[in-house]
């Protein structure tokens, strides 16, 4: 799920439970203010307003803004000209003002509006059928967007602030009139009582014939009072209504007393209602029952109230549920790298979340013939009964799932033209109702698609679909997880496998050439003994040639000799660097080599020079074999002029990196990977002695480490610099 989903469901569930509070407090209310200060709360929660306040009319009808807080007396009368309706006024819409700078109806308060930082404003009526009552002002500052949930979010708290404020307005007037009825003059009080009442009151004889009609009456059904009277009380019933007021009669006659009985009446306008009746039995003065008197109070509004309120909590629970289940798949993903495990989890828990019965699982796999997907888990059905599945990519109905065009849903794909052709594809499910969500990786892969499929059509919702592509986005995240984690524990074991083969061969090339050194060296020493013994006994009685030609072969017996020397050197170049290496100065390691090489550098009279340098992890004597045949070759290659080698270091993303720069004869780039090689040289014996083994040594030990060593840079007669490297750290 997006940051933004999650924030959008936080806020929803905080939304419809102000309003359940709001609904539970209007039903403990005991004052108008009490109610009004319940509504502020609940609005200003579920509006994220700033601040909010109630709009009133005073007796001279004129708006009043009151328990503003924190706002300013000139600010209020500001405001309080410019609220959108007149008291009783009809069809009254709420006013969302987003941007108090651009409204131009506000020029004249704007200023006021400033010093107290507000930006954006929203007035909300409260209105019932007698019109606009009083209404809500919510202020923001900063600029605000009103959503369309917010809008909704207003209407259902007005309507119910409204029914418990008229409510508490009659019981009170009622109140009133009861105190007045106990000072005596009964009737005429009781007569004004029943005129002002909000409340139909009306009473009809035995026939049903109507008798009496208040001015309630004529509000709540329409009819005025010299249209009613005289008529039969069915004028009122709705179509199919007449045993019902029938069965209240026959109760009349027998003296019985309905309370407060919750019905259907039929307005003159024929527009249905819902009333709450009480009806009691007139007497005459024998006490014999003459007619019936009955109070009738609409309540349409609060079986809208009612009906609302059940939806809210209807969707409270359903965003709870989401809650619970994304709470609860949030744990698995984070936690799950077996792909196969994880995708059941999603496909599990999504297929509850959307309430399907079948939910199921492809993945975007490509075969050879970049065809197929390759169904992977199912979910609340027998995995038999999803095995026929074709190719789905083919089928138009699971293609876009697959190619990242969204989502697919259907209230009934058998019935839909869309996918009237694929729809067979389905095959054995008996699925009517049809949702598809891609499954998208970060890199904007198609990972797979989730299918979700119900018998009964019309079974998904687009709010289920943001859910799910909320939990998509979370999956495939999760996806690419598990991948990444099987991706680095194949390179792992591929790693393990390598440096095995090597560490082997290795071994092989090592008890090779101790083999070869033995074997051969047995022979050799036999061929240059004899050969010696030859020349120096025999030397004076043999020709010039024959002396030359056994020359050649005491020659040639020598250099195989250090030849066979030289592939053990290289064999065993690297034989310390198993198991860990100890920290060593490389200051040290270089002075050693210079020692070694004190020789050649007095003879060619060469300057060395070096940086302070610092310590790294690798066997000594593995520097100074690194040091040592680097200067030598840079003495032995070196120009007429006086050699100049130059010795640095530094460190670079955890390896320290030397450099040897000299001033000698310099490589053509060519060469320049060429004389890493085994016995490769860029010379004649004669022109410089060697054996084209030394940077061959070089390689292998600074490789044995995971390190490397290249020519840097070279031009020909002027010099080279080669560096390799050493891990600075263990
Ligand atoms: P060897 O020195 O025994 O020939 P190496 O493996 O040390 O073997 O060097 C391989 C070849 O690389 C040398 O024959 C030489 O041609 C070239 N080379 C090595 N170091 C230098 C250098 N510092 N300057 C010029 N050429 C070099």
């Amino acid at each position: 799920m997006t940051r933004q989903q999650t924030s959008e469901l936080a806020l929803e569930l905080r939304r419809s439970s102000a309003l359940s509070e709001l609904l539970q407090s209007l039903a403990t209310a005991k004052t108008a203010e009490e109610i009004c200060q319940a509504a502020v709360q609940s609005l200003v929660s579920a509006m994220e307003a700033n601040g909010a306040a109630i709009l009133s009319f005073g007796d001279d009808g004129a708006p009043q803004v009151q328990d503003w807080r924190g706002v300013s007396g000139a600010c209020r009368e500001a405001v309080a000209r410019h609220v959108p309706w007149r008291q009783g006024a009809h069809n009254s819409k709420p006013v969302f003002i987003r941007e108090v700078a651009s409204d131009e109806g506000l020029a004249d308060c704007q200023e006021a509006l400033e010093r107290e930082q507000i930006r954006a404003l929203a007035f909300i009526p409260m209105s019932l059928d007698t019109g606009v009552l009083g209404a809500f002002l919510l202020h923001y500052k900063d600029r605000h967007e009103f959503t369309e949930d917010e809008i909704r979010a207003t209407q259902a708290i007005a309507t119910p602030v409204a029914l418990a404020l008229e409510r508490r307005r009659v019981a009170d007037a009622l109140a009133r009139a009861e105190r007045h009825d106990l000072a005596g003059h009964e009737s005429l009080h009781l007569a004004a009582i029943v005129e002002s009442s909000d409340d139909a009151i009306v009473s009809k004889d035995l026939n049903g014939i109507i008798k009496s009609w208040n001015r309630g009456a004529e509000r709540v059904f329409g009819y005025a009072a010299h249209e009613a009277i005289g008529r039969p009380i069915t004028i009122l019933a709705p179509v199919g209504g007449m045993e019902d007021m029938r069965g209240i009669l026959t109760k009349v006659r027998q003296g019985q007393r309905i309370d407060h009985y919750e019905t259907i009446r039929r307005r003159k306008d024929g527009q249905t209602i819902n009333v709450s009746l009480t009806v009691s039995p007139i007497r005459d003065a024998s006490g014999r029952i003459i007619g019936a008197s009955k109070i009738a109070r609409d309540i349409t509004a609060r079986k809208v109230a009612e009906r609302e309120h059940a939806l809210l909590l209807e969707r409270e629970q359903d965003a709870r549920r989401t809650a619970e289940l994304l709470n609860r798949v949030g744990s698995i993903l984070a936690a799950e790298l077996d792909t196969e495990k994880l995708v059941q989890a999603v496909t599990n828990v999504a297929r509850e979340l959307v309430g399907a019965e079948f939910g199921w699982f492809v993945h975007n796999a490509i075969d050879e013939q970049g065809e197929s997907c390759v169904l992977y888990t199912v979910s609340g059905g027998p995995w038999e009964a999803f095995k026929d599945f074709p190719v789905p990519r083919k089928a138009e109905i699971f293609g876009p799932a697959f190619r990242q065009a969204g989502v697919v849903r259907s209230d009934d794909v058998s019935q839909d033209s869309r996918y009237g052709e694929s729809a067979p594809y389905i095959g054995p499910l008996p699925i009517r109702s049809y949702l598809a969500v891609p499954v998208t990786s970060r890199s904007g892969e198609v990972l797979g698609g989730l299918f979700f499929g119900h018998s009964m059509p019309a079974r998904f919702t687009v709010q289920q679909e943001a859910v799910l592509l909320g939990l998509a986005a979370q999956a495939a995240i999760a996806m690419d997880n598990a991948r990444l984690f099987e991706q680095a524990q194949w390179a792992q074991e591929e790693l393990k496998r390598s440096n095995e083969e090597l560490r082997r061969a290795n071994q092989d090339l090592e008890s090779f050439a101790y083999s070869a050194s033995h074997d051969l060296q047995e022979p050799l020493r036999t061929m240059a003994v004899s050969s010696q013994l030859l020349q120096r006994r025999y030397g004076g009685e043999l020709q010039e040639d024959a002396r030359q030609i056994l020359g050649y072969i005491v020659e040639g017996a020598r250099r195989m000799e250090a030849l066979i020397l030289d592939i053990l050197a290289y064999a065993t170049a690297a034989k310390y660097a198993e198991g860990p290496s100890p920290l060593v100065d490389s200051a040290q390691a270089l002075g050693t080599a210079l020692a070694n090489l004190k020789g050649p550098i007095e003879d060619s009279d060469a300057t060395i020079a070096f940086e302070p340098l610092p310590s790294v992890f690798v066997h000594e004597n593995h520097l100074v074999q690194l040091f040592q045949n680097l200067i030598g070759n840079a003495i032995k290659y070196r120009r007429r002029e006086a050699p100049r080698v130059y010795i640095s270091a530094i460190e670079r993303d955890g390896w320290t990196v030397f450099s040897v720069v000299d001033n000698g004869i310099g490589i053509e780039q060519k060469f320049a990977d060429y004389i890493f090689g085994l016995f490769k040289r860029l010379h004649g014996r004669q022109e410089h002695p060697g054996s084209g083994i030394g940077l061959a040594i070089c390689q292998r030990i600074v490789e044995q480490y995971g390190g490397r060593i290249w020519l840097e840079r070279s031009v020909p007669g002027e010099g080279s610099t080669f560096c390799f490297t050493f891990p600075t750290r263990a």
